[in-house]
C-alpha cells in the first residue's frame, strides 16, 4: 500500500490547491476555512486517480435499525425484518479502536455521520453518548441526521454533550402540525412544535457557549404540502431562532418537473429575502437556504467509490459502500466484528468491489457519491 502524500501535494500544487498542509484524511477541525468535505474528497480522488491507495473521508453509521419513532411519507429505509437492533457501544468502541489506531492518524476518517435509513440514531442513547465523547476526544468532526424526535430527552438530560456535536441536521419535511400528523407521526403526542422549540433551546444554550455545532433543517416539497407563504413564515422563523441552514428538496417519487421548477425558482426568491449566504462555518449566525433536487438516477459511471470515500456501518456492524445499500438487499463488504478496517483498505487486489460494487444496487446514490462516481475531471479544489 502506498501512502506517499508527498507526490500527492506536489499534484495538489500543480492545480493549484491554496492549502499548505499534506494531503491527508486528518485537519478539517483545524482548518479555519476548510470544513468543505467536498474538497477534501475530491482531494482524495486526485491520489486515487495517481495510484494510491486512499481511505474514506466519512464514514456513516447506523445506531439503530427496524425501529421508527416516526413514519414519514417519503421514508426510503426498507426492511423485510421487523426485528429492532441497536448497536451496543461496547461492540462499536471495538470498531472505533480500529478505525482510530493510534499511529494511524492521517488514515483516520475525518468526518462519523450518525444515520439511519430505518430509524432514528437518537433512539440509541448509550451509543450516542458515549461516541460523541469518544470521537471529541479525539477531534473527529461529528454530524448527526435525526428526525428530532428525541432531542427533548437529551436537551433535558445532558445539553453539554449535544453542544460537542459539529452538525445537527432535522428532517423537519412539512413546515405544520397538520401535515406532520398526516405524513409522519405515530401518534397524536409526536408534534412539530416540540422539535421545533428543542430546536430553539439548543440555539439558545449554543449561543452561551463556544459550541461551533451548526444546526441543519430539511424539508420535502410536495404539492400537498408546499405553499410559499407558509414556507416563507417558516423560515423567517426557523432563521430567527437560529438555524444555520435550510435544505428543501423534491420528492422523487412523485416527481412533476413544472412543480418543481416553481419550488425552485421559490426559494431562490426565499433565500434572496430572507438574505441567505452561503454557509460560512466560522460564522455562528451564518444563514442559508437550498434546493438540492434528489432524483433516482441511472448513470453512466462504471466504478462506485462509495465504499473508497463514504462507507456505511450498519447496526449489526457489516459495512456496505454507501447508505442507500445498508441493509439485507445488497452485499456488505465486510463485518467489521470479523475483520479489521484497515485490512480491506490494504488489500492489493480490490477488483471484485471495483467491477462488483453493489449487486441490485440500480446506482440510486445518495447526492455527494452519485457527483463523485459520475465525475468526469476533477477541476476545483
Ligand atoms: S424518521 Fe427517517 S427513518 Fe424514520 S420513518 Fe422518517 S424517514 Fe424513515
Ligand atoms: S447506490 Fe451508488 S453509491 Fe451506493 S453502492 Fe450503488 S453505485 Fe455505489
Amino acid at each position: 500500500m502506498d501512502y506517499c502524500y508527498i507526490k500527492i501535494e506536489k499534484e495538489l500544487k500543480k492545480r493549484n490547491f491554496k492549502g499548505n498542509r499534506c494531503m491527508n484524511n486528518r485537519g478539517l477541525k483545524y482548518d479555519t476555512g476548510d470544513k468543505d468535505i467536498l474538497k477534501w474528497i475530491k482531494r482524495k480522488l486526485i491520489a486515487y486517480k495517481l495510484g494510491f491507495n486512499i481511505t474514506p473521508q466519512v464514514i456513516d453509521i447506523h445506531p439503530v435499525a427496524n425501529i421508527c419513532n416516526l413514519k414519514c411519507a417519503w421514508c426510503i429505509g426498507k426492511s423485510d425484518s421487523n426485528t429492532p437492533v441497536y448497536m451496543k457501544w461496547h461492540d462499536l468502541e471495538k470498531v472505533f479502536n480500529s478505525i482510530f489506531e493510534v499511529g494511524k492518524e492521517e488514515f483516520w476518517p475525518s468526518e462519523i455521520h450518525f444515520c439511519g435509513c430505518n430509524s432514528d440514531p437518537l433512539l440509541n442513547k448509550e451509543v450516542m453518548k458515549n461516541a460523541i465523547q469518544y470521537l471529541n476526544e479525539r477531534n473527529v468532526t461529528i454530524e448527526i441526521i435525526s428526525n428530532g424526535v428525541c432531542l427533548k430527552d437529551y436537551i433535558s438530560n445532558n445539553i453539554e454533550q449535544l453542544l460537542l456535536v459539529d452538525k445537527i441536521s432535522i428532517s423537519l419535511d412539512v413546515v405544520n402540525e397538520q401535515d406532520f400528523y398526516s405524513y409522519k407521526s405515530l401518534n397524536s403526542k409526536i408534534c412539530l412544535k416540540d422539535i421545533i422549540n428543542s430546536i430553539e433551546k439548543i440555539c439558545q444554550n449554543k449561543y452561551k457557549t463556544n459550541s461551533q455545532l451548526s444546526i441543519y433543517t430539511t424539508f420535502v416539497a410536495t404539492p400537498e404540502t408546499y405553499s410559499k407563504e407558509e414556507w416563507l413564515q417558516n423560515f423567517t422563523e426557523l432563521k430567527n431562532i437560529g438555524v444555520n441552514h435550510v435544505q428543501v428538496r423534491n420528492d422523487y417519487t412523485n416527481y412533476d418537473k413544472n412543480f418543481y421548477n416553481k419550488v425552485k425558482l421559490d426559494i431562490e426568491e426565499i433565500a434572496i429575502k430572507l438574505n441567505a449566504k452561503e454557509i460560512n462555518y466560522k460564522e455562528s449566525n451564518s444563514f442559508d437556504i437550498k434546493y438540492n433536487e434528489y432524483m433516482p438516477r441511472n448513470s453512466e459511471f462504471e466504478h462506485c467509490l462509495g465504499y473508497r470515500i463514504w462507507p456505511t456501518i450498519s447496526a449489526d456492524f457489516l459495512m456496505y459502500p454507501c447508505a442507500h445499500t445498508a441493509n439485507e438487499y445488497f452485499v456488505s463488504l465486510l463485518d467489521l466484528k470479523k475483520t479489521n478496517y484497515y485490512d480491506i483498505y490494504s488489500l492489493d487486489d480490490f477488483s471484485y468491489y471495483e467491477k462488483e460494487p453493489c449487486k441490485n444496487c440500480s446506482k440510486k446514490c445518495p447526492s455527494l457519491i452519485y457527483y463523485i462516481n459520475q465525475l468526469k475531471d476533477i477541476d476545483v479544489l
